[in-house]
């Protein structure tokens, strides 16, 4: 069977290209896995936009309201690091509802993998870091409230701390927080996960890999999930503009194939989000974001 991919050509509000979000990464992912045979044209898993609803259970009503009337404050769309328009909040919403059909079919087949996802800036009040709606605490909150789960463990390994996701489920027990990250990245003031594991500027693929291999077993031991969220961003590595580790493309793959080969080997489903990647070569980023799909397909 193959791993299903969620896409929708929505995730791409198309900024300009000078835009310091490479906001064109999303549709030249979709075309590489098309082009490389990694899904077959046409047989992307599209999502329905998060409802309203669903976006309350992890955010503030006033601040769902004001993301989805194109009213959010100045000074916080300066926070964010764009302007919050129709086509934003409408790629937004699909984003987050992309997560949730990718937790769904997850749930269903063991692993899926999305082509967008991992806005995890985002805490209850606001946005922040190119962060709208917060999609894995959108989504986590949805099952939990649905009972379709009943704990889960979010394994956050983009460069930047996972703050907002941190703060969101700080008081819920049912949520385990695991982010890797680099000490010196963004946020300069980090929140407080159920397990932070700082990394040094520089770190390489081994004293990398070395750590998340401790992580993971040590939050699997705490957390016992029904369900494991997967942050895959590409930032960690040497060439990222915004990541101060130095991980190599096959550090990222074998990084995946790692957190992936853990979960899966304890017949734990795994949601894939792909978090974040900043280079100015679109190409090169959006085909770093698929190595994420590549590794998911040696488990299908
Ligand atoms: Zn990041």
């Amino acid at each position: 069977m193959p791993v299903p991919i969620i896409h929708h050509p929505a995730f791409d509000a198309q900024f300009d290209a000078h835009h310091r979000f490479p906001m064109s990464k999303f549709t030249r992912l979709a075309e590489i896995l098309v082009e490389d045979g990694i899904v077959g044209a046409g047989r992307f898993h599209m999502p329905a936009p998060a409802l309203p609803g669903w976006l309350r259970l992890a955010h503030d009503a006033r601040y769902v309201d004001q993301v989805l009337y194109q009213a959010v404050p100045p000074e916080m769309e300066k926070a964010i690091g764009f302007r919050v328009d129709e086509r934003v909040a409408m790629r937004s919403r699909c984003a987050t509802g992309g997560t949730v059909l990718t937790a769904r079919l997850a749930l269903a087949e063991g692993l899926a993998c999305h082509t967008a996802g991992g806005s995890h800036h985002a805490a209850r009040g606001g946005g922040a870091g190119f962060s709208v709606f917060n999609d894995v605490a959108v989504t986590a909150s949805v099952l939990l409230a649905d009972g379709d789960v009943g704990r889960v463990l979010v394994v956050d390994c983009d460069v930047h701390q996972g703050d907002g996701t941190a703060k969101i489920f700080a008081q819920d027990e049912r949520v385990f927080t695991l982010s890797l990250h680099g000490e010196k990245n963004y946020p300069s003031e980090k929140a407080v996960s159920d397990l932070d594991v700082p990394l040094t500027d520089g770190t390489g693929d081994a004293a990398y890999l070395d750590a998340l291999g401790a992580a993971i077993a040590q939050a699997f031991d705490t957390a016992r999930p029904d369900l494991v969220f997967y942050n895959a961003g590409v930032d960690p590595h040497a060439e990222d503009r915004l990541g101060r580790l130095s991980l190599t493309d096959a550090g990222l793959f074998e990084r995946d194939r790692r957190v992936i080969g853990f979960f899966r080997g304890r017949d734990i489903p795994v949601a894939a989000v792909i978090g974040g990647g900043y280079s100015r070569d679109i190409d090169r980023l959006a085909r770093r974001h698929t190595i994420i799909h590549r590794v998911a397909r040696e488990f299908g």
